[in-house]
């Protein structure tokens, strides 16, 4: 019993139709068992209605539930028509204050960053549009579907929580009243009975499982053999697969296929067989079977159709109740209570509950349809939105597993809801107290994470797919973790105090489990053999980060809250720590008479890990007892002895030398996991929990120790105490040079150490640390940031560490530091640093990474010498410590600090003799300097009778006692002053004595006795300035040395591709200063210029070198020489099109020949002006080839061009091309050899012409009938009566060399190739056709360009172009010496036509659809055909203007017939002039002829307007087209933008300046040809209104208007449906920018066949509105895409811009973005240019994964 796929619909059951609601409710009121009453209904019903066939009709489905199911129960709920009762509820009821809309995909949400609670709080548009946040810092984002709009919820906005339109309901709300005494008691009745009937059906047979039976009581009497073969969506399998799986197992078509599979994706099921039992089963089989391979196969279930039937309804009834309770929030009301009423199984038997357990279980559309009612009623109630938050926590753990097991996305299951509820302050804090919320997810997130090793910790160590797609998953519970935390406290009750602690505890047990792991042992002599997994602990970390932060700020909000945590958090560390000091000895350390106890341990010998949170979190409360001052008011309540400070600090030390190590080079055989996870650590993602916290747990241990132990501890740890320890331990190393890896590890060591004790020392910028505040740090950051270079925002932004509502603080300070500089056409906005901030600089910035430390140096001491200070970067003042910290500062001054710096010093001074390095010395100087601020800050803020204990100084200038009594380090610094070795220093050393001096006099003053000191200071004084004057001349001679030196190497790297430009350049500059040359000699310079006919200005013959891209040879341009070529690439064009509608629709018979003047459809060329050799060329292009053909035989790869196409790339600017022009010499120069004084005037001439073309057609046609009788033939031919000097038979000789003619052929074939899109021929009659067409066109599209943009029509043009439009001219203009004479001849006959009458043609197109300045390329072009078997004299000069002068009047008449002349009133003042009267004399013939069809005009001042405006571009159009013909040079006037320079044009076209004379001066014969004109059909039909025609000027053709605001885009694409999925919603909206239609892209419900190959819609349309080309807009990501062909395309930067002026691609900031004119503009002039292929070519080319993409899918 196959069914076949019926496409009509089966006839309606009329029973159906004669149902009678009413009735139907009326027999339930009577009813004393309604569910039963309402059960038998649905069990008869429903499976009438739904699920007929093997499609579904939605249509007819709803409407018959409407009519049989759901209206008896509307009449029901009203007791009465629900079209009254309904509005009745609508009107009582008093609607809630909350938008509650929920958003649909790609709509826009907009998120206030100043009042939303969270950035989850969000508004719909109208909502932002009518509230106070659209004028504050916004976020906007698009939605991915569900979730609602936050407007009205007083917890969601710190401020503003209404709208304009939600705001009215708020005066008259009370929170408690309770929404049903709108109600009507009667209605509340049955609406329960009703609701809790239907609501409880639709959960039991959503959740029913069996597959063929239903529920007892919807059971049928008599079953039919109909079943469903139903697939089910899962996110393993692709589309792909699906599709073709389909295909073979229901024996569906293709399109079939990709229809089920996008509604399975869409809904989660749909049915792909109707047929009896065995029939679907088959087909599960088959399913079953193609998918299981690799992994677990598709869901399919063969269902009883009644059960199909049934859920559907099911789903229906779920929407239909979220649409009854819209009318009132009393009906709404008695819906949650019916949900969430317990049923008779007690706990979690409610229907909501029932619902939620069984999530995972549904199908996505039947989980939307009821997460959405969900949404729409139990979360828009506030009573039962905190109800329902405790069914959600209580069942959280069972719905979060549930979801962890499944495979659909998180927005797909009911646990997603978890943003709606915890992130509602209230409802947190509620489900935290009473349902211990916060311990719930740490457990259950615990419980998914069951990886531990032997102590407990959690290990990722293969672990294996399935672990981590379940750990993936198990992530978002971490998000919920957030949502909880993020609204912090502001009252503490006891009860929340408890729980949060309880939490506490269970997140101490989760970091627990992280302290420690994924340890690492160095690895020696061998390389590790696989890389260790390291991301899964990472990831966990990065996730976690925010949590750990916002925990500790919840702690910061409550002191005994703060206390307790501290001491659980010490006493879980010591856990952790327990075996510490076990084992092994302790060893002593002892350094000048310090000695201390420390345990055996070696980070390169034994295990390290760089996972320490539980120590992280301990420095973070730490700081927060120093902040809140905690530490000091109840210092008794904590457990501050009970800390051992060696303890404290051992693993974070461990930790920072593991880094030094490694940084050392000393544990390169581990691999790049290592390296990895110390780039992470030091990362903004996640330093604030890791690196930081080192930093300060170090400090809190240093803090409470002796210095000087701490320092033997740390040169021990970094495995340097022995080099220390030992006299001349340093000199031995270096003097045996075999160890010279074990030096240079060393010396990193020592510089590692250095810098560490820098940053002990002078990191006081977190809040509680140092006396500074959040902005302070801030601040900081920014700052050294801006020291390394100025930064765009996002930069900026990026480098900064966001908090948990994704703000950096950046905003609020960043003016204090920075200044902003906007900007320009390309690029970013840009903030600088401003000058005195630059002060605040510290080399040794802890959050630099080594490269950015060494750019920040560089600019900085540059900055400096531009500013002629000198380039010591001292070290800035601080801010002093918090008490808690504050004798940090005595490491500096501690005795084994001076021991340390002491020997550095003295390994500088004797320099030869040690392994030292600058950098160390540096890092040293650093120090000495930061002690000297230090004490210089302690004697100016010293109090009255205080004594400064700081004495650095002092202790410096003591010579030391060990190793054996060395000099002082003052004394060591003088010497080093002057060492020769160390000029970058002596800046820095030189501040170092002048701050010692300034110290030691303050000193001296307070002690009141500074006499001596002077003395020394002047001479020290001068000898200095003498010095620094020697400096400057030495740096100045370095700097001249340098700057040679530097020119000569750039000048050598110049690469090859280079040198040859700058080669070609110089070419080109030489021709063309051989044009200025010409140009200003005296033969043309006193006589106006004439580019055309007999009186044209005499150019004198000029010799034109070229020189070879490729083999570099110089030629000369010759007519019998080798020929020479330009890159060009042709394309077809509807850039000018006026008519976006009209394709080519047979392109094999499709005629050229007239060009309608909607220019619909146009060829054009451009070139990138680089010539070469034909030969070379061709031996080029065979070469691409052929390493083509190669490369796709070895890997398919795709190229940036199509060289079957015959595309290839320039070999030296690589710009596309796909063919080559030849260069040639002015070719009239070449036939025009003729010149006699006495020619014929236009109507003698058109006589003359049309008796040849006479002759002509007679010899074509006796030629077409062969030989009947050759007699015959010669009879004709004595009676045609040739006209005088005419001889058909003469053939000229053809000048040109055969590789000219060879490279003439080629591209005219590659004309008409790629202009009809063809296959080659080179015979074809079109080509030369093409041919002009294309010059026609392209000399049109660069007048437009030109125009637009208000540049002289021969200013300076860009070389590429003039060289492309002369060769194009010219190549054009001798295309016809390598056609057939007799074709071209054909051509201007006909061409002729279509102004000089001719009866052999009937079917030419009228002049209103001919453009006019194609025809005239066509004729000149074509002229020379004829006039070459032409011996009578008359001249090629002659017959071009006269053929211009004849298309020139047709194209007045044509702007005459056409031109709007709409009466304005604006009647000139000033008498008539001469060519308003004869413009207006041309009228009147002009009405006369057309039988006064014509509008009169009484004023010829219109008139004359409208045909000067109209007449313009074709004038300029003809300049340029002459001007290359000819190659007269242009006159200057034209040279310069301005006025229209009407009159030098007409002068430089030969023609009067009063145009109508034209018409007088031959008035015999242009009578004729006007009336000839205007009897044409078609320009009666024009006349008589029924059709159109272009008129003149033609409007530039622009990209469409984009609104100034990106979101009201984004709305505009969120109301798009795709056009072919019925009102589904597209993903991938793309506006085209030419034409402004919306498309579906990138989906295969939109795909549309081109040429027997599916397509995406973009490029669909592509081919109908550009011809192949076309500029996009995907709206979703704000990216412009440009398309070109199938295989190419390339994303473009978007003209929208955000206030920091940068673009956001994919629209990951969110910030604000508005249009950017100038950057659409230079979008827009790409398209005119037609450049769009070209720059997808050079995108392509510059990242080759842009090749791989299938552009063809957008
Ligand atoms: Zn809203
Ligand atoms: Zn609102
Ligand atoms: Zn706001
Ligand atoms: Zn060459
Ligand atoms: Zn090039
Ligand atoms: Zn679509
Ligand atoms: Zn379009």
């Amino acid at each position: 019993m196959a069914s076949e796929l019926e496409p009509e619909v089966p006839a309606i059951d009329q029973s159906l139709l004669e149902c009678s609601a009413e009735e139907t409710a009326g027999k339930w009121l009577q009813s004393t068992d309604l569910t039963r009453e309402v059960y038998q209904h649905l069990a008869h019903y429903v499976p009438k209605i739904y699920c007929r066939g093997p499609n579904p009709f939605p249509q007819r489905e709803d409407m018959l539930a409407q009519l049989v199911l759901l209206g008896p129960m509307e009449w029901y709920i009203c007791g009465e028509d629900p079209a009254f009762g309904f509005p009745k509820l609508e009107q009582a009821n008093k609607p809630s204050h909350l938008c509650g809309r929920v958003f649909k995909v790609g709509e826009p949400t907009y998120s206030c960053r100043d009042c939303a609670v969270d950035p989850t709080c969000v508004l719909c548009m109208e909502c932002f549009l009518g509230s106070i946040h659209r004028d504050h810092r916004y976020r906007m984002t698009t939605s991915g579907g569900g979730g609602f709009c936050d407007c009205g919820d007083t917890e969601a906005w710190k401020e503003g929580p209404y709208c304009e339109k939600h705001k009215l309901n708020t005066s008259e709300i009370e929170e408690e009243e309770d929404p049903l005494i709108h109600l009507p008691e009667d209605v509340i009745t049955r609406t329960y009975n009703i609701f809790a009937i239907m609501f409880h059906y639709a959960v039991e047979i959503l959740t029913w499982e069996k597959e063929s039976e239903l529920p007892a009581d919807l059971e049928m009497v008599e079953k039919t053999d109909t079943y469903y073969c139903m697939l089910f969506n899962d996110e393993v399998h692709t589309y792909e697969q699906v599709i073709y799986t389909l295909q073979k197992a229901v024996n569906c078509t293709q399109k079939e296929a990709i229809g089920f599979a996008t509604t399975v994706d869409r809904d989660g099921r749909r049915s792909v067989r109707y047929g009896d039992f065995a029939y679907c089963e088959q087909a599960k089989s088959v399913i079953v079977r193609n998918t299981s391979r690799q992994t677990k196969p598709l869901k399919v279930q063969v269902m009883h159709s009644s059960i199909v039937a049934h859920q559907n309804f099911g789903l229906k009834l779920l929407s239909w109740l979220g649409s009854i309770i819209g009318y009132s929030d009393g009906l709404r009301r008695i819906l949650c209570q019916v949900g969430l009423r317990e049923g008779p199984d007690g706990e979690n038997s409610s229907l909501v509950d029932r619902l939620m357990l069984n999530d995972s279980k549904l199908w996505k559309g039947a989980r939307s349809m009821y997460h959405q009612l969900f949404m729409s009623s139990l979360l828009m109630d506030l009573k039962y939105k905190k109800l329902f938050a405790v069914r959600f926590a209580k069942n959280y753990e069972r719905l979060q597993s549930d979801y962890v097991t499944d495979d659909h996305d998180r927005e797909f299951s009911v646990a997603d809801l978890s943003v709606q509820i915890f992130t509602v302050p209230s409802l947190a804090r509620m489900l935290i107290t009473e349902e211990n919320l916060l311990t719930i997810i740490i457990k259950t997130f615990m419980d998914h994470l069951r990886h531990r090793d032997a102590q407990g910790r959690f290990q990722f160590e293969r672990y294996t797919a399935l672990q981590a797609f379940k750990f993936r998953r198990v992530q978002s519970l971490i998000l919920d973790l957030k949502y909880v935390l993020i609204s912090k406290p502001t009252e503490w009750s006891d009860d929340l105090r408890q729980k949060f602690l309880e939490g506490f505890d269970a997140f101490l047990e989760l970091l627990k489990c992280m302290q420690g792991m994924d340890p690492v042992t160095r690895q020696v002599g061998q390389h590790i053999e696989m890389e260790p997994e390291w991301e899964a602990a990472f990831t966990l970390q990065m996730k976690l980060t925010h949590v750990i932060s916002m925990m500790q700020d919840w702690c910061a909000l409550d002191e005994k809250v703060l206390i307790e945590a501290y001491k659980k958090c010490l006493a879980v560390l010591m856990q952790c720590h327990g075996g510490f000091t076990d084992g092994e000895q302790p060893v002593t350390l002892s350094i000048c008479g310090h000695s201390v106890e420390t345990i055996r341990y070696c980070v390169s010998q034994e295990k390290v890990s760089i996972h320490l949170p539980i120590s992280r979190l301990l420095a973070g409360l730490h700081v927060l007892l120093s902040k809140s001052e905690v530490a000091y008011k109840f210092p008794e309540l904590l457990p501050l002895s009970e800390l051992s400070p060696p303890m404290l600090i051992e693993h974070p030390l461990r930790c920072l030398v593991l880094c030094a190590q490694v940084h050392a080079g000393m544990w390169r055989r581990n691999g790049f996991s290592l390296v990895n996870q110390i780039y992470y650590y030091h990362n903004v993602k996640c330093r604030r929990e890791m690196f930081d916290k080192d930093i300060i747990m170090l400090q809190t241990g240093v803090s409470m120790m002796d210095p000087n132990h701490f320092l033997m501890i740390m040169l021990s740890r970094f495995e340097l105490y022995q080099i220390f320890s030992t006299p001349d331990y340093g000199k031995r190393l270096s003097s045996e040079i075999t160890h010279k890896d074990v030096v240079q590890q060393n010396n990193t060591l020592i510089e590692e150490m250095l810098y560490l004790i820098i940053m002990l020392v002078g990191e006081r910028f977190s809040p509680g640390v140092g006396q500074v505040n959040a902005t302070d740090e801030i601040k900081r950051e920014i700052i050294h940031q801006l020291c390394i270079k100025p930064m765009a925002h996002s930069e900026l932004v990026k480098s900064l560490p966001e908090d948990e509502n994704k703000e950096t603080g950046m905003e609020s300070v960043i003016e204090a530091v920075a200044h902003f500089k906007k900007p320009g056409l390309t690029g970013r906005g840009m903030y600088e640093l401003k000058p005195e901030c630059a002060k605040e600089f510290n080399l040794y910035f802890y959050h630099f990474s080594r490269a950015e430390q060494s750019k920040a140096e560089e600019a900085q001491r540059k900055l400096k010498r531009q500013n002629r200070e000198d380039t010591a970067l001292p070290p800035p003042v601080l801010p002093p410590f918090c008490p808690l910290f504050a004798s940090l500062v005595n490491i500096l001054q501690s005795d084994v600090m001076l021991y340390i710096i002491r020997t550095i010093l003295h390994w500088a001074v004797e320099h030869n003799g040690y392994a030292w390095s600058e950098s160390m010395l540096q890092r040293v100087l650093h120090l000495i300097g930061m002690a000297l601020q230090e004490e210089k800050q302690h004697l100016e803020n010293v109090m009255e009778e205080h004594v400064v204990t700081f004495t650095f100084a002092q202790k410096i200038s003591k010579p030391g006692e060990a190793p054996n009594n060395s000099p002082s380090i003052l004394a060591m610094l003088e010497t080093l002053q002057n060492a020769p070795y160390l000029e970058v220093h002596k800046d820095m050393i030189r501040w170092i004595l002048k701050t010692f001096n300034a110290i030691k006099k303050m000193r001296e003053s307070s002690s009141a006795s500074s006499v001596a000191e002077t003395e020394g200071t002047i001479t020290e004084e001068s000898s200095r300035d003498k010095d620094k004057a020697e400096r400057k001349r030495k740096a100045e001679i370095a700097r001249l040395r340098r700057e040679k030196v530097m020119a000569q190497m750039s000048e050598m790297q110049r690469n090859f591709i280079d040198e040859n430009k700058d080669l070609f350049q110089q070419t080109v500059a030489e021709e063309a200063s051989n044009f200025a040359v010409l140009d200003n000699s005296p033969m043309v310079s006193d006589t106006t210029l004439i580019a055309l006919g007999p009186a044209q200005t005499q150019v004198p013959k000029q010799r034109q070198f070229v020189t070879c891209i490729l083999c570099q040879e110089e030629q000369e341009v010759k007519v019998e020489s080798k020929a020479m070529v330009l890159a060009a690439f042709v394309q077809r064009s509807t850039v000018l099109s006026k008519n976006r509608n009209k394709v080519i629709q047979d392109p094999e018979k499709y005629d050229p020949l007239f060009m309608h003047p909607d220019l619909s459809c146009g060829t054009h060329t451009g070139s990138c002006g680089h010539v070469m050799h034909a030969h070379c060329w061709q031996r080029y292009f065979d070469s691409v080839q052929a390493k083509e053909q190669r490369r796709q035989q070895r890997l398919r790869l795709h190229t940036s061009y199509d060289v079957e196409n015959g595309e290839f790339l320039c070999p030296l600017c690589e710009c596309l091309s796909n063919t080559v022009i030849p260069l040639l010499l002015p070719p009239r120069n070449i036939f025009n050899k003729l010149n006699f004084s006495d020619q014929p005037n236009l109507t003698q001439w058109i006589k003359t012409i049309s008796q040849q073309i006479k002759a002509l057609q007679i010899l074509r046609k006796e030629e077409s009938i062969p030989n009947i009788a050759s007699s015959k033939n010669s009879e004709n031919m004595d009676e045609l009566q040739l006209p005088e000097g005419f001889r058909p038979d003469f053939h000229p000789k053809n000048p040109y060399s055969d590789s000219i003619k060879e490279m003439l052929t080629t591209f005219g074939t590659a004309t008409y190739k790629v202009g009809l899109k063809v296959h080659p021929n080179e015979e074809d009659p079109r080509v030369p056709i093409m041919c002009w067409g294309s010059c026609a066109y392209t000399i049109q599209s660069i007048e437009r360009i030109l125009s637009d943009e208000d540049k002289p029509l021969f200013g300076p043009l860009p070389c590429r172009l003039d060289d492309c439009l002369r060769s194009l001219t010219r190549f054009a203009a001798a295309h016809w010496t390598v056609a057939l004479l007799s074709v071209v001849q054909g051509h201007f006959c006909k061409l002729f036509a279509s102004l000089v009458p001719n009866d052999s043609y009937g079917d030419l197109p009228c002049i209103l659809d001919i453009d006019m300045f194609h025809l005239l390329v066509g004729l000149v072009l074509a002229f020379p055909a004829l006039q070459c078997q032409d011996f009578s004299g008359i001249s090629l000069g002659t017959g071009d203007l006269h053929i211009f002068h004849l298309v020139t009047m047709a194209h007045i008449i044509q702007i005459l017939l056409t031109s709007c002349t709409e009466e304005n009133g604006m009647d000139q003042e000033t008498p008539a002039g001469e060519e308003e009267l004869a413009v207006l004399a041309l009228y009147k013939t002009l009405r006369q002829c057309t039988g006064s069809a014509l509008k009169e005009i009484p004023s010829g001042w219109h008139l004359w307007r409208s045909v000067r405006a109209g007449i313009m571009p074709f004038l300029k159009c003809s300049a340029l087209f002459f001007h290359y013909l000819n190659g007269v040079p242009s006159p200057p006037e034209i040279q310069v933008s301005g006025t229209s320079h009407f009159e030098h044009l007409c002068n430089y076209l030969s023609l009067p300046n009063n145009l109508i004379c034209l018409f007088q001066e031959n008035s015999e014969i242009t009578k004729l040809l006007v009336e000839s004109w205007c009897q044409h059909i078609e320009v009666k039909r024009y006349l008589e209104g029924e059709r159109d025609a272009i008129s003149y000027p033609r409007e530039s053709n622009k990209l469409i208007d984009l609104p100034e605001d990106y979101s009201s885009l984004i709305n505009q694409a969120s109301n798009f449906s795709c056009p072919k999925s019925g009102g589904d919603k597209s993903r991938t909206p793309t506006l085209c920018l030419v034409c402004g239609t919306l498309l579906c892209s990138q989906s295969y419900c939109c795909q549309a066949e081109l040429d027997g190959e599916d397509v995406g819609a973009c490029t669909a349309h592509t081919y109908s509105c550009g011809s192949g080309v076309c500029i996009f807009l995907r709206v979703r990501e704000c990216q412009v895409l440009f398309l070109a062909g199938r295989t190419k395309g390339c994303f473009y930067s978007p003209p929208y811009l955000d206030d920091y002026g940068e673009t956001d691609q994919l629209l990951r900031r969110g910030n604000p973005l508005h249009l950017c004119k100038e950057r659409f503009k230079k979008i827009q002039k790409l398209w005119h240019q037609h450049s769009i292929t070209e720059e997808i070519g050079h995108a392509q080319e510059a990242n080759q994964t842009l090749v791989g993409i299938d552009w063809q899918h957008l």
